[in-house]
């Protein structure tokens, strides 16, 4: 063996090594968590081009989240040159189509310049719809209307398929809202997450050229995290690998935890039987995670009943004992979980940089963050979208959207008065329905003002002025003409900061009384340093491609940061090595790994999720979540659960979750720290007594007493009984019936 092989080889086993080195034909690495299927990507990548002599641009690889092929490419790059694993194409399935569609778009029949939807832009459009067809929200809620639209997409199903398949009623009205929605999203210009994938393969469909032209780009196709493939993703996997069926796909059927999101766990059941030649490598040692945290997920999962037993065994020590932990409430949960972290820091020098706490739902991170917060420890938070979320950032990127696309409705929309420029909700109306009426955008409408009924001399002048300053920033940027950056355009940074300026955003919110700290102010400037990391990040990209970043036309840059920005998730926020706790939900966690993980609010209607309680299916992904979770943690594992919950502002005693149950006994430490009573409730902003006795509660509420609950509103006690060394009441609400509430926790005020 050469020496360069040796090294590349170095440290990986056999069954690695054999995934690595098989370079030809389908194979697939089926194995549990922490096995190193990643790591066989990532080693494979620098083995194909280093050893097999394959160009960077023929390999394509595909990761779950932006973040993880970040990763990926930076690990590649220790190996091989930055040039090489810049110019290898990583990136996940959704990233990979918006830039295909975007070097095809004329073949679909959008330009270049389409926008791409987030779910607040996707509510907007449906909204529209429902209006535009005078269905009532109510019967059918924009967020459930919208799921059966992406449930369809995500089958490939188009509205027409979709309409021609329904049969009841209300199958039918989604079908009507289906049409419109895409009629709004195609006169917008505009695609939502799932078009990006429906689009792709209706593409590779009506043009077999383009087909074959992508196919001899990628004649090595990665995979991971396969088990959690959609049926429009196996599809674009397929399609992209038919001619050289180079085709690897690694995965762990049990950590399939995004059914809900239409993810097919059969794609990689199924992988054997649609490559009959395929390989398949099973990797069975775990290098993560203590053999106790290895046993506890094992057992846990055993009790899955829809699946193929693996076998997992790691050489790492035997670790400690799992630390099941029952505490009060969420309050002494969260301070709990705080101190032992403490702990874990001072007297075993775990970095906060590699601890993490889990849960399955973001509304349960707040009390946990405060916890962190009060105690000094630096901590940072998975949402990678919540920036881009606020309105200032929404408005501003409104704003390039609409320069970039001025087709997009929802955009222009959304900025046309924002800040106020004259141009009023009458004149938007008018201009709206003259749209739908003559079938143009409501941007071609407003380019002949004078010709919209009812519109005075001062109305045509404003929205003339808009007009004129987007064709302004238009031109800045080089929209209209391919201009380079060599011929001396506007820098993308620059321009953001133009427009930030020009359009009124930063003045608006120089002078917002009601933001005095001038955060919002900050948050724009922060937009500005994002276009200029990505500047940077830009240009390195292109100088690989084209040897001169300053030929690429400067509206290029434009471009790629709005899908960029469009294309964000949650974890891609996420910075590695930057000494915080990390606090994320259980999906997000996927793919990670932790030195010490807690996992909080482990109680029924929780983990498992309550709407699963009754679907053995619903059950079971909860299950492969939580052995997700488990999983992730290299040495030390906490699992918490609270004896009670406050939920939408009401308390209630909650029960252990049932996969405590299924983790072997003397894997488990148990530590009940609730005394079956409340010790310490004064700190809880959701208490209203503070240090009060309870004798004295107990006498303080009586049946029949008229008393008003900051949510339920006014109501009559029923009961009043006293246990476990708290009080209960039964309260008839007028308006939400009988509630049973704990007094200490219900803030019920004496009326
Ligand atoms: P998951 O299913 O959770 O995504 P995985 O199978 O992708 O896990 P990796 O993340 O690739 O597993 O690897 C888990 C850990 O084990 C990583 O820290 C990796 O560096 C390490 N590892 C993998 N293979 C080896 C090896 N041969 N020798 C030493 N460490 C290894
Ligand atoms: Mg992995």
């Amino acid at each position: 063996i050469p020496s360069g092989k040796r090294n590349l080889l170095e440290g990986l086993t056999e069954p690695q090594v054999q995934a690595v080195t098989t370079t030809e034909g389908a194979l697939l690495v089926l194995a549990g968590p922490g096995s190193g299927k990643t790591r066989v990507i990532t080693s494979r990548i620098a083995y194909l081009m280093l050893e097999c002599g394959i160009p960077p641009w023929n390999i394509l690889a595909i990761t779950f989240t932006n973040k993880a092929a970040g990763e990926m490419r930076e690990r590649v790059s220790q190996v091989v040159s930055q040039r090489q694993s810049d110019a290898a194409t990583i990136s996940t399935f959704h990233s990979l189509c918006a830039r295909i569609i975007r070097i095809y778009s004329d073949k679909i029949g959008l330009p270049a310049s389409y926008s791409i939807y987030d779910s607040s832009d996707q509510q907007r459009a449906v909204k529209r719809a429902l209006e535009e067809l005078e269905i009532n929200t109510k019967n059918f809620p924009p967020a459930s209307v919208l799921s059966a639209i992406s449930n369809a997409k995500n089958e490939l199903q188009n509205a027409s398929a979709f309409e021609a398949m329904a049969g009841d009623f209300y199958t039918k009205k989604i079908a009507q809202i289906y049409k419109k929605y895409e009629s709004i999203l195609n006169q917008s210009h505009a695609l939502d997450f799932d078009d990006l994938l429906m689009k792709t393969v209706q593409l590779f469909r009506e043009h077999p050229i383009v087909l074959a032209e992508l196919q001899e780009r990628y004649q090595y196709i990665m995979i991971d995290e396969y088990q959690d493939t959609n049926h429009a993703q196996f599809m674009i996997a397929n399609a992209l690998a038919a001619r050289h069926k180079n085709i690897c796909a690694t995965g762990d059927p049990d950590q399939s935890i995004y059914g809900w999101r239409g993810a097919n766990i059969q794609n990689i059941l199924d992988f054997e039987s649609h490559y009959p030649d395929a390989q398949t490598v099973r990797l069975e040692q775990n290098y993560r995670s203590t053999k106790t945290i290895l046993a506890a997920a094992d057992a846990l999962i055993q009790s899955n009943t829809a699946r193929k037993h693996k076998e997992l065994w790691t050489d790492n020590e035997q670790g400690h004992l799992i630390e099941c932990l029952t505490c009060r409430d969420s309050r002494h949960e969260a301070r709990q979980i705080v101190q032992e972290f403490e702990k874990l820091n001072s007297d075993e020098r775990i970095p906060w940089g590699s601890m993490a706490v889990f849960y399955r739902m973001n509304s349960l991170s707040r009390v946990m963050e405060d916890a962190f917060r009060d105690s000094g420890i630096p901590y940072q938070i998975a949402r990678g979208t919540a920036f881009y979320d606020r309105k200032e950032i929404k408005d501003a990127i409104a704003y390039l959207r609409t320069i970039v696309n001025p087709a997009d409705e929802i955009n222009l929309l959304r900025i046309i008065n924002t800040p106020a420029r004259g141009i009023s909700d009458k004149t938007v109306k008018t201009a709206q329905a003259q749209a739908v009426a003559s079938n143009r955008s409501v941007i071609e409408v407003l380019s002949q003002p004078e010709q919209i009924p009812g519109l005075n001399t001062r109305a045509i002048n404003s929205v003339n002025k808009f007009l004129d300053q987007l064709r302004e920033w238009r031109r800045l940027i080089g929209l209209n003409e391919t201009a380079t950056l060599a011929a001396g355009y506007m820098s993308l940074p620059d321009f953001v900061e133009q427009v930030l300026e020009g359009s009124g955003l930063a003045t608006f919110y120089k002078n917002d009384k009601s933001d005095p700290d001038r955060e919002r102010l900050a948050n724009l400037s922060e937009l500005v340093n994002s276009a200029q990391q990505f500047t940077e990040d830009f240009l390195e990209e292109f100088i690989i491609d084209d040897e001169a970043a300053d030929d690429a036309p400067a509206s290029q840059q434009l471009l790629g940061f709005l899908e960029r920005i469009a294309l964000v998730s949650d974890v891609d926020a996420i910075e590695s090595d930057q000494g915080s706790v990390t606090l994320m939900t259980l999906h997000a966690a996927k793919g990670l790994e932790f030195n010490a993980v807690a996992m909080i609010g482990v109680e029924d209607g929780l983990l498992p999720h309550e709407r699963s309680q009754n679907d053995d299916n619903e059950l079971e992904e909860e299950r492969r979540l939580c052995f997700v979770g488990i999983t992730r943690a290299m040495k030390r594992l906490i699992l918490s659960n609270a004896r009670y919950r406050t939920v939408f502002g009401q308390t209630m005693p909650t029960m252990k979750s049932r996969f405590f149950k299924e983790l072997p006994e003397e894997l488990c430490e148990q530590i009940d720290l609730s005394d079956g009573g409340f010790g310490d409730t004064s700190s809880d902003s959701s208490s209203s007594w503070g240090q009060t006795s309870s004798s004295a509660r107990d006498s303080k509420y009586q049946v029949g007493m008229l008393v008003r609950h900051p949510k339920f509103g006014l109501g009559r006690i029923q009961q009043v009984s006293s246990s476990g060394g708290h009080t209960k009441a039964s309260v008839a609400f007028n308006q939400y019936g009988v509630k049973p509430l704990i007094l200490e926790y219900a803030k019920l005020e004496i009326v």
